[in-house]
């Protein structure tokens, strides 16, 4: 019997850790698996996003409806990144996990955080090529954006340009498939490594701070969003997650949303059977400025720390806080650990030492497994519920099921 993918990836992520766990140090040596793993994947980022979301934007049509669209999605993103960041708060207020802590801080994060002005000028792309070579999946949206809109606006002349596009996309998303089938053995290795390297020792003296970073994350992964999934998108949240497991476990293990994105977008299609032209379009968004378990994390992180340091911070620069994580969430590359770096704006705006990043460092890995998985989740749920509200008829919304 064969068994499903996404069987066989949790068949791995648990393998890997007891791997990891065995081997330690040892289980280095599969990483080059997982290596090469992230590779294809990031290989596929830029072909895949331009492709498919010129083929998108071709199909959406005229100008307003991608307007519509594009609302839609901003309102969703805004709203449940806020949303996300809130129940952080109300968490590390009410467990209070940097209440008694003294740990020692000695590393110093070299921190190059984007400025909310490069963030906005990056947009637009200054050379085509060298945005698509430095991976700046903003400019690439841009660009893809203007280049379907002028497509459409050109219209016959332009046919055999969109041909091309839809047959780039069919062929991209081939090789997805492709990659997609490797990944149960790019999983293991990746799980392997990170637990062979870190051991779970460094766990104790944070466990609190870890526990109410995850409580945070499950909560808006298990009770909010299937809300909004279930009243918004209609769609079975059980049904959805087995939809998206694959996808949300890719990106527990590489904890990039970047190089999970084939992934999520090949489920979205296959299994939820969102069109094309909405998960083109939602989702590389989403996988660059939709960030829900960053901006939670971020806000609960720079309270911890607050805490630690005996520094009380009032309700308005609590409300600071959740405006900046939010800002900072959105400004994080989709790669591991770049929300570590855009918490340095969070805790400037309300003026927390630096320095105790240095305390979260440690555990900062594993966070942000959970948090890229949330991430994923989140751009997921958001596909779906706009999909339905521009009238899409989806694999698992109620009215498709059989009725008991
Ligand atoms: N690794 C996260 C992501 O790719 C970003 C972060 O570090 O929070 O979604």
């Amino acid at each position: 019997m064969k068994l499903k993918i996404h069987t066989q990836i949790l068949i791995a992520i648990i393998s890997g850790v007891a791997a990891g766990l065995l081997l330690g140090e040892k289980a280095k040596h599969v990483k080059i698996v997982g290596d090469l793993f992230i590779r294809l994947l990031r290989m596929i980022i830029i072909p895949l996003i331009m492709a498919s979301m010129v083929a998108g934007v071709v199909s959406i049509g005229n100008i307003r409806n991608l307007g519509k669209i594009g609302l839609r999605t901003f309102v969703y993103y805004m709203a449940t990144t806020l949303l996300a960041v809130g129940v952080g708060l109300i968490l590390v207020n009410v467990l209070k996990p940097g209440a008694g802590v003294e740990l020692g801080m000695e590393t110093n994060v070299e921190a190059v955080t984007p400025s909310v002005v490069s963030i906005v000028t990056d947009i637009v792309p200054k050379n085509l090529f060298k945005s698509m070579a430095e991976d700046k999946v903003l400019s690439i949206i841009f660009f893809s954006l203007l280049l379907g809109v002028a497509l459409s606006s050109v219209g016959e002349k332009a046919k055999p340009l969109v041909t091309l596009f839809e047959a780039l996309n069919a062929v991209m998303l081939r090789i997805t498939d492709w990659i997609m089938r490797l990944a149960p053995l790019g999983v293991f290795a990746l799980m392997a490594c990170t637990i062979g390297q870190m051991g779970l020792a460094v766990i104790k003296p944070l466990a609190v701070y870890m526990a109410t970073v995850v409580l945070g994350l499950g909560i808006h992964a298990f009770i909010t969003l299937p809300i909004l999934l279930s009243v918004f998108g209609r769609y079975s949240p059980a049904r959805f997650i087995k939809d998206m497991f694959s996808a949300v476990a890719t990106a527990f293990s590489t904890a990039s949303s970047a190089a999970t994105l084939p992934i999520t977008m090949d489920c979205l299609e296959k299994k939820a059977g969102v069109s094309n032209k909405i998960a083109s379009f939602v989702l590389p968004l989403g996988a660059t400025v939709n960030m829900d378990g960053t901006a939670l994390y971020e806000a609960v992180a720079a309270m911890f720390i607050a805490q630690a340091y005996g520094i009380d911070l009032t309700l308005w620069q609590q409300l600071v806080i959740m405006l900046t994580a939010t800002l900072a969430s959105i400004g994080a590359a989709a790669i591991p650990g770049a929300g570590l770096v855009t918490m340095v704006i969070v805790l400037k705006a309300v003026g927390l030492p630096l320095e105790g990043i240095g305390m979260v460092l440690a555990v900062d890995r594993l966070l942000d497994m959970c948090r890229t998985s949330v991430n994923v989740w989140g751009d997921a749920c958001g596909a779906a519920v706009v999909a339905r509200l521009e009238g899409e008829e989806l694999a698992g919304n109620r009215s498709c099921q059989p009725k008991l």
